[in-house]
């Protein structure tokens, strides 16, 4: 029997924990926001990652919500059982501190926290989901979806190690599992034409997105990575076609600043290109300690970034087997997530950004326990190092105690490039914001 004092007790943590949670999230918003030259339309972005993180309110859109765990379990599905996917990997401080009483030391920070809202119970975006879909891409994942099938609905999904074609119509079957589950749950056929119709709508996601980049690439310093970062977090918790309108008003307005030359900075700053392990909201402190000493990140292969939307589906077999088959080859062949045993795709990825984007040096960023990505850090220096493009390992956990280690490096890696830049040329803009 729980007693009163056992209650109060419990009321006395959670309302600690209500307020380190708020606390956090607010202020490294508020550092983005702070941050010059965030272009016109930040808002929706900016709001949603305070309504989920800083209010501590669900999505609210009427339709059921699935929590995924990762980019390889597409949206097209959840959309076509009208329900709406939210991504749960999470980057939350005071929740990590729940959850490194749960996990062992050496897991992850990211499971430590999503370990942390499970226990809690407070977060509404976890508490609101109808189902989670955990697909086992490393060990970490494999034992948060034991730890969390305890307390909710839970379907896991097996990654292959490899991207043959055995193994894509092994991930086939599993997409029309995953398709069974979600109508269980949400009580809605998936059709031909719900599919074709979801389809549409994160197309128009891609589409926008493509977009982004594109005006991104064209035109260096037309907006800071940090922003671009915060704009692709809150796609995790926005249904796409919301995602999309927004990003369609900060791409016209990117467009007017590229007309008019009006660029975040009109000093040459050191472009970096930022990979590794997941950075999310409100983990922001490597992109943010980058743009505030004066480097800028210009590209980012992170999978809360650019990685979830880059790749559309195509479709060859116009029929509901086509579709799923479509969805099957998107989500593991040019996936360049270390958990496949070949890299190349990764490799080949990292080098198409460093061309596209100037890149001048790259943040390799590693979080505490996660061991695909640390694997992957020799064969990238190397072969990054035959391209003449330095290169540092940052290693960072889920507080603020590693913040000065991490400034000091990043600011003598942006002392490096500076001195390996080219004299003498002047930058072309016209006005600085
Ligand atoms: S890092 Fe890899 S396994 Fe983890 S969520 Fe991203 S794509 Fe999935
Ligand atoms: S891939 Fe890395 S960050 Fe993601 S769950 Fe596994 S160990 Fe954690």
């Amino acid at each position: 029997m729980i007693t009163t004092r056992e209650t109060e007790r419990k009321a006395r943590q959670d309302r600690r924990f209500i307020s380190k949670e708020t606390q956090t999230s607010a202020k490294y918003l508020r550092r983005i926001e702070e941050l010059s030259g965030a272009p016109e339309g930040m808002e929706p972005f900016l709001e949603t990652l305070g309504r989920i993180y800083v209010d501590m309110k669900g999505v609210d859109t009427g339709r059921k919500t699935i929590g995924t765990y990762c980019v390889m379990a597409p949206q097209e599905l959840i959309y076509a059982a009208g329900a709406v996917p939210v991504k749960l990997c999470s980057g939350n401080y005071t929740a990590f501190f729940v959850g490194d009483d749960i996990a062992p030391r050496d897991a992850c920070p990211l499971v430590k926290a999503v370990a942390g809202f499970k226990q809690t119970g407070l977060m509404p975006v976890y508490e609101d989901c109808s189902l989670m879909i955990v697909p086992v891409t490393c060990d970490c994942k494999k034992k948060i979806a034991g730890m969390l099938s305890e307390q909710c609905n839970v379907m896991t999904m097996h990654i292959p190690t490899s991207k043959g074609d055995d193994e894509i119509d092994e991930f086939v079957s599993q997409l029309y599992d995953m398709a069974a589950r979600l109508e269980d749950v949400t009580g809605t056929r998936i059709t031909y034409d719900s599919l074709a119709e979801a389809f549409r709508i994160t197309g128009r996601a891609q589409y926008e997105l493509s977009e982004f980049i594109r005006l991104k690439k064209e035109k260096p310093y037309l907006i800071r990575g940090t922003h671009a970062m915060t704009i692709m977090n809150s796609a995790a918790y926005m249904p796409a076609e919301d995602w999309a309108a927004a990003l369609h008003k900060v791409n016209a307005s990117l467009k007017s600043r590229a007309k008019s030359g009006q660029l975040v900075t009109n000093k040459k700053l050191p472009r970096i290109l930022l990979t590794g392990s997941p950075i999310v909201f409100p983990n922001m402190k490597i992109p943010l300690l980058i743009e505030e000493m004066g480097g800028i990140v210009a590209g980012d292969e992170t999978c809360m970034g650019e990685r979830g939307l880059y790749d559309p589906p195509v479709i060859t077999d116009d029929s509901f087997d086509g579709m799923i088959m479509a969805l099957a080859n998107r989500s593991l062949r040019p996936c360049p997530c270390p958990t496949f045993a070949d890299n190349t795709q990764r490799i080949y990825r990292l080098k198409q950004l460093i061309k596209d984007n100037q890149i001048q040096g790259v943040i390799y960023h590693v979080l505490r326990g996660c061991l695909v990505y640390d694997f992957e850090y020799k064969r990238i220096e190397e072969e990054l190092g035959q391209l003449g493009i330095p290169v540092i390992r940052l290693e960072s956990d889920y507080n603020e105690e590693d913040v000065e280690q991490l400034r000091i490096r990043i600011e003598a890696f942006i002392e490096l490039i500076k001195l390996r830049q080219e004299p003498g040329k002047r930058s072309t803009a016209r006005r600085e914001i």
